[in-house]
């Protein structure tokens, strides 16, 4: 296991990172891949709110190094999880967390990258005596949601049917579904902490959702899939950790193969050039990508119009905001 630094305060940590902008307080994972339910992750520390980066990657396209965007937030005992793209429930059990015990997701727009794994976390988070879910799975999203819920449901009702009243007879409560098509607002509230949804700009697919989460004064915002968006900025203002999506223009069109297309979807996004003039205007303690490559030329490209702690997108990144903020990169 290897050590990469000790937590040490914000303030000292800044120096650093203008020299190596992977690293912000960082320690090394403590366990490399727990099996499901035997090894935990280290508890949260009270008043802190963890989020940790499942998946960081974007688009459809099977990407080995960063999965489909997902990211877990947990405060106050709760685990929220946002967007269940490709090998979310793989990540969750890789971070120690029991699929079982995420019944709550929040999606910010219905694109299959940010969906496709619903059906395993709904179904396979159900399943066991006593792993498995015993409450509903609720889901929050942009108008569409419940539609597309109920027909997961009634896609997967012979297995749903099978296991529930026939076979296994796993808890009846637990493969409810509770779906809720959403508007900008507060709509989550509870013990505490509270979910924020605001919208942002990813047209032509309306309505797309950015997230902000509090708890006891800590915060983090979730930019989801969209271009520069000045509700971001207005909803995201005083937050602890901005999380923004990127793309790298000059890598999307170097990869092309139908530059027209190609165009299409850059526009559809925020370059690292423009996210880093909305970190630098929302000032967050730290920025972080998720729905972004993670490389070297997000990190430049940012830099041109940003200097603040900044954190590259990395599956399996954990981030504990407290009094100070400690990220630990995962050991695999
Ligand atoms: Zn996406
Ligand atoms: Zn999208």
């Amino acid at each position: 296991m290897h050590k990469r630094s000790v937590a040490v305060s914000v303030v000292a940590c800044i120096a650093l990172l203008a020299v190596y902008s992977g690293s912000f307080n960082t320690t090394a994972a403590s366990q490399s891949v727990p099996a499901q339910g035997l090894v935990g992750p280290p508890a949260v520390p009270p008043d802190t709110l963890r989020v940790t980066l499942l998946g960081t990657g974007g688009g459809p396209p099977v990407n080995l190094r960063q999965f489909g965007a997902s990211t877990l937030v947990e405060a106050g005992g709760k685990r929220l999880l946002f967007d269940c793209g490709r090998g979310t429930t793989i990540r969750l059990t890789q971070a120690g967390i029991p699929i079982g015990s995420v019944s709550r997701l929040f999606l910010t727009h219905l694109h299959s990258d940010h969906v496709v794994q619903i059906p395993d976390l709904f179904l396979a988070g159900w399943v066991g005596t006593a792993a498995g879910r015993k409450v509903p799975f609720e889901v929050w999203g942009p108008d569409g949601t419940r539609d597309m819920m109920t027909a997961l449901e009634r896609a997967f009702a012979f297995d749903i049917h099978i296991r529930r009243d026939v076979d296994e007879k796993f808890s009846a409560e637990g493969i409810k579904m509770q779906s809720h098509d959403i508007k900008e607002g507060v709509i989550f509230d509870e013990d505490g902490v509270r979910v924020t949804a605001f919208l942002v700009d990813h047209a032509p697919i309306t309505p797309a959702f950015g997230y902000r989460v509090d708890y006891r004064g800590r915060s983090v915002a979730l930019s989801g899939d969209t271009r520069v968006s000045e509700n971001l900025v207005k909803f995201a203002t005083g937050v602890d950790v901005l999380i923004h999506e990127a793309i790298d223009p000059v890598a999307s069109r170097a990869a092309s193969t139908n530059l027209a297309v190609t165009e299409l979807v850059i526009a559809h996004h925020t370059t690292a050039e423009q996210a880093g003039e909305v970190f630098a205007r929302v000032k967050p303690r730290l920025a972080v990508y998720s729905h972004a490559p993670n490389s070297e030329a997000i990190i430049t490209q940012t830099r041109k119009n940003y200097s603040g702690a900044l954190q590259g997108a990395e599956d399996l990144l954990t981030i504990d905001i407290g009094e100070q903020i400690d990220v630990r990169h995962s050991a695999q």
